[in-house]
């Protein structure tokens, strides 16, 4: 199975893509937890996004494509890969795309997770992140997972989650167009609970896969 999870901030994609890779067996790469853990090791990486990250602007595409292109050269993609937030953008896509099919390994499939805007901003503005293993929670002391310490992402201040949904609108959401154009595109509500969305997400992936 090899997956891209899009959808707008606050979707829940880190969630679902939790469990996708659990149940499915696969890594999961999330772009902006390697950027955020290049941060806290003080790379040069992580010292480069730093700066638009904090402003819910997307790192330019030399800097991401390179990571992922890098990311895809380890030898734990056996049974595939899903990736959480890349790619963001149209150009993204076709690096991607191009990188897969010199691998022989296109996509199996994109699932979008669906919101809307008003539900977004709360969760967002609610939303906590765990300081040692960065799953998200509404836990506002400590993370349900591993027991760490829990803080509020930069770029989850309401200030900030305005641009990124400007970001997403203008630059993501044409590659749901892209992928529908591919016949990749399987959209699923990501609204109720955790639970009932990973059952959607799952007997929708069953059906192509
Ligand atoms: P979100 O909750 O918005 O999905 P992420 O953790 O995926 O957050 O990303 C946080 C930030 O990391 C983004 O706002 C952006 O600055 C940067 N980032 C992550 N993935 C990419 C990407 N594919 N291209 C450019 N920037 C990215
Ligand atoms: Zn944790």
């Amino acid at each position: 199975m090899r997956l891209v999870l899009v959808g707008p901030p606050g979707a829940g994609k880190g969630t679902q893509a939790q469990f996708l890779a659990a149940h499915y067996s696969i890594p999961h790469i999330a772009t902006g937890d390697i950027f955020r853990s290049n941060l806290k090791a003080g790379t040069s990486l992580g010292l480069e996004a730093k700066s638009f990250m904090d402003r819910g602007e997307l790192v330019p595409d030399s800097v991401t494509n390179e990571m992922v292109k890098t990311r895809l050269l380890q030898d734990d993609l056996g049974n595939g890969f899903l990736l959480d937030g890349f790619p963001r953008n149209v150009l993204q896509a076709e690096v991607l795309r191009a990188n897969l099919a010199e691998k022989l390994t296109p996509l199996t499939a994109v699932l979008e997770l669906s919101i809307d805007n008003d539900e977004i901003i709360t969760r967002l503005s609610s939303r906590r992140t765990c300081k040692e293993c960065g799953l998200p929670t509404v836990n506002k002391e400590k993370c349900p997972n591993c027991g760490g310490d829990v803080y509020q992402r930069e770029d989850d201040k309401v200030e900030v989650i305005s641009r990124r949904l400007e970001v997403y609108q203008e630059q993501t959401a044409p590659i749901i167009s892209f992928y529908r154009n591919e016949g990749l595109l399987i959209t699923v509500s990501a609204s109720g609970n955790v639970e009932e969305i990973t059952m959607r997400a799952i007997s929708a992936l069953n059906r192509v896969s």
